[in-house]
């Protein structure tokens, strides 16, 4: 029996993407697989159903829930589509383990087979499935515009009849994917770019953009290329040179972050008040706490005369480009498992193993296990 992939219209308020696009749906379709999409699930990433030309539909979400083997997700299942999932289904996307945890009890109650995109080991060949880069580097990307939106600066240099316009200075914090987006673009549009980050190892990447590293003194290279937490004494010392930049720059992008924990605070109120009026701090790391002390989460707040966005779900804004990203990672991941339309899980493979969230009743992700026996 050919597998049945199904594709839901997503309903988490101001989500926009979709985990299948027409593209990406006749791949699978030519794969030996059945698809089986939500009618309207494209829509608002400008996919309209007659875009797809080999699925076929469903009236509801609860039609394909009910039906799919394997449903492709882009923000977690909720506990009501958890319990109409089929048995023995199989569920990918993001999965947010560490915030919801009712989830991945329900997942694990169930039985289901749950792949969470946050998961897929960050090895070479899993590149192409890398949901997490594809989408963060829409966010470095869209911050930077939202950044240029509020200022009420250009970002280049200019100069015109009436005199010369000096360049704006764009400061990145945090030089990961999308931090690194977020220096291409801003050099793109002119500004004059400084980035930081803990891991000395971005510093080549960021001059390579054209941007100045700013050096604090402080290396915190951690496990997996990812940066580990800075002791006090580390983040006072980071603290002082990095408020001096802030102090100077028009604009401050902010992606750093520490997996699985809250967003380290990077700026402080006394560091937004020492800013020029007219300045704007995009905070990407609003849903994980904020990298500002004055982020509100989905606001945008004016403290004596500067504007912090706490921007959430960025990549939700460049729907259209975002869902093809996405669903090709989705392709990828999962077109190895799909053998003349059949589901066949090679658990010998370490991209399968690792991103495994629930199978069998049982949760596989260490670090998930343990925050749910601590609670
Ligand atoms: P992330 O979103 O977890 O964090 C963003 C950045 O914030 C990171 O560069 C991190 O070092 C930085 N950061 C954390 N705490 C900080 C602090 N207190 N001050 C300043 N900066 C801080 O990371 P990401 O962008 O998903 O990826 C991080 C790195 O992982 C990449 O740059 C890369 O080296 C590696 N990576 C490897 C692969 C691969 O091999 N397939 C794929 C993607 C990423």
């Amino acid at each position: 029996m050919p597998v049945i992939i199904g594709a839901l219209r997503e309903s988490a308020p101001h989500e926009t993407r979709v985990s299948l696009v027409p593209e990406v749906a006749d791949r699978f379709a030519q794969t030996g697989a059945r698809v089986l999409i939500e009618h309207g699930a494209g829509l608002q990433a400008n996919f309209p159903d007659s875009l797809y030309k080999k699925a076929e539909w469903a009236d509801s979400g609860s039609a394909v829930l009910s039906s799919a083997d394997v449903v492709l997700t882009v923000q977690p299942l909720t506990l009501d589509q958890i319990q109409q999932l089929k048995s023995g289904a199989v569920v990918i996307g993001f999965m947010q383990p560490h915030a919801r945890k009712a989830e991945v009890k329900a997942l694990r109650d169930r039985r289901i087979t749950s792949f969470a995109m946050e998961l897929v080991p960050r090895i070479s060949r899993a590149q192409s499935m890398d949901a997490l880069s594809s989408q963060a580097a829409i966010a470095g990307y869209k911050a930077v515009l939202i950044a240029a939106n509020h200022l009420p600066k250009f970002f280049p240099m200019l100069t015109t009849a009436a005199g010369t316009i000096r360049p704006s200075m764009v400061l990145v914090i945090g030089a990961g994917v999308a931090g690194l987006q977020a220096i291409a673009t801003a050099r793109r549009l002119g500004a004059v770019v400084e980035a930081y980050d803990v891991r000395s190892a971005t510093k080549e990447q960021v001059k390579s953009l054209g941007a100045k590293f700013v050096d604090t003194g402080v290396s915190a290279e951690g496990a997996g290329g990812y940066a580990r937490e800075l002791t006090a004494e580390e983040k006072a010392k980071q603290q002082e040179v990095l408020d001096s930049r802030i102090a100077a720059a028009d604009a401050v992008v902010t992606t750093a972050s520490v997996p699985g924990r809250p967003a380290p605070k990077i700026i402080s109120r006394s560091a937004v008040e020492r800013m020029r009026p007219g300045s704007v701090v995009v905070d990407i790391a609003a849903e994980q706490g904020g990298n500002c002390e004055l982020t509100r989460a989905g606001e945008v707040i004016d403290h004596n005369g500067v504007r912090i966005v706490g921007a959430l779900n960025l990549p939700a804004q460049l729907a259209y480009n975002a869902s093809e990203m996405y669903a090709r990672n989705l392709l990828n991941f999962l077109k190895p498992a799909i053998d003349k339309g059949e589901l066949k899980i090679d658990w010998s493979d370490e991209v399968f193993a690792q991103s495994c969230l629930t199978h069998e009743g049982v949760v596989k992700h260490e670090p998930t296990l343990k925050s749910l026996e601590s609670t």
